[in-house]
């Protein structure tokens, strides 16, 4: 597979040094050079396979022999070892429920199948990912690398910060997971890292990593569920499906487009936002003009400059689409609130980021359409929100209930580098 680099198409990478590096200069993201298609007959035929089997062959056709296909069956296998059911909510309208994973978020799909791929082509060089985290990046980062080979982790956070189930989601789990609490606040993590980063000796022994979120490998992975949710859903619905989208990065939204390029029948797509609606206003108006970011109820699509855009544009522009062709719209908080109640009287429990998607979806669908929305994060993520919204509580999940009596195996640090930078030297790979 070779990538170019958006910001200098020159500069040209293999899938490896892709997932390595990360961005390319001038922190300019990677794109596929060739984008692989199926025939109606190879996309029918695939629609009938199990998630991983397929998943395997949408994969393998963008790696192509870089990665031999048993190698990353198992890969995917190991990646992808949780549902992703579509669950009706009304008549003609179904969730893609893409929470069913270890830390409950579609993050996990991506965050995972990223794992798999850095510790594959790390080789017999072992590598050091070292991220800070306000809460939740941080617990999938640690479950996607858990046990892995090759790999071990760091994840720095604010003592006292964050929640306490939070906390025991991925400061529990020990092995190659080193957690460190650091005891200042988020700002300082980052900062923390970023010295780390620039610190030459510390990145080369180290081989430092930071599994960012523009990572190629991730946006591969999340288009594997938009072909499992026409998997599921009936025939003769499959030419009229409209899917909604909730979007903060866009990440998720380029994954679905790239499902499409592929010959996956999708009609039309829905671009979703809260009021951090930089992408809404510039399809209507033509201007990209990001406002402040606005804290919202759907906090992990509180960006106002979406880093995936320009791959979106990349694709529009090489398939011959129209962006106008592109739905899209802005959910207030108020709106979100009260979509979050009628979907409970419908008898479904949702949460903010999916009530933006499924409010969009529902105002817009035509007649004849059927219309799937992203369920990307479990209501019990947002649950202190999601109660006082409803007026009513939520149960713990399991996978937040088991964790919950484990005993912590944080470190504990001062915001000073040079202590950091001991602490990691300790465990420099030998
Ligand atoms: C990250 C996230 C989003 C936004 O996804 P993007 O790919 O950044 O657009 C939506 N919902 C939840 C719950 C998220 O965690």
């Amino acid at each position: 597979m070779k990538l170019y680099n958006l910001k200098d198409n020159q500069e040209q990478v293999s899938f490896a040094q892709a997932v390595k590096q990360g961005l390319g200069k001038q922190q300019g993201l990677f794109f596929p050079k060739d984008l692989p298609s199926f025939s109606q007959a190879e996309i029918d035929a695939l629609l009938k396979l199990d998630f991983a089997t397929r998943s395997s062959r949408i994969l393998s056709a963008f790696i192509g022999d870089e990665i031999p296909a048993d190698v990353l069956a198992k890969r995917v296998n190991t990646a992808f070892a949780f549902p992703a059911p579509v669950t009706q909510v009304e008549e003609d309208i179904s969730c893609l429920e893409l929470f069913h994973g270890p830390t409950l978020a579609f993050k996990d799909f991506g965050g995972r199948f990223m794992a798999q791929m850095l510790s594959e082509v790390a080789g017999d060089q072992p590598v050091t990912i070292l991220t800070a985290t306000s809460g939740d990046t941080g617990a999938a980062v640690a479950h996607a690398f858990y046990k892995l080979d090759n790999v071990q982790v760091v994840i720095l956070y604010p003592q006292g910060k964050i929640s306490p189930l939070q906390e025991k989601l991925f400061c529990t789990l020990g092995e190659n997971i080193h957690t460190v609490a650091i005891q200042d606040d988020f700002d300082a993590c980052q900062a923390l890292v970023k010295q780390a980063f620039d610190d030459e000796y510390l990145k080369n022994t180290m081989h430092l990593n930071s599994a960012n979120s523009i990572n190629i490998s991730r946006l591969l992975a999340q288009i594997c569920y938009y072909f499992e949710a026409v998997a599921q859903i009936p025939a003769e619905k499959r030419q009229q499906l409209v899917i909604s989208v909730p979007s903060g990065n866009f990440g998720d939204l380029t994954a679905g487009l790239l499902a499409k390029s592929m010959g996956l029948p999708v009609k039309r797509f829905i671009a979703a936002t809260n009021v951090n609606d930089t992408v809404p206003r510039y399809l209507d108006s033509g201007k990209w003009e990001p406002h402040r970011t606005i804290a919202t109820l759907s906090n992990a699509m509180d960006v106002s400059q979406p880093n995936n855009w320009p791959r979106i544009e990349e694709l529009y522009r090489r398939k011959g689409w129209l962006l106008s062709d592109l739905s899209h719209g802005a959910v207030s908080d108020e709106t979100t609130e009260k979509t979050v109640r009628e979907l409970a009287q419908k008898g479904y429990i949702s949460e903010p980021h999916a009530a933006v998607a499924y409010r969009l979806l529902r105002d817009e669908l035509q007649e004849g359409e059927y219309g799937v929305f992203l369920g990307t994060a479990h209501p019990a993520k947002f649950k202190e929100n999601v109660e006082r919204i409803l007026g009513d509580t939520l149960p713990l999940p399991k996978e937040l209930a088991e964790r919950a009596d484990k005993k912590l195996l944080s470190h504990l640090l001062p915001a000073d580098f040079s202590q950091l930078r001991a602490f990691l030297l300790e465990r420099a790979p030998k």
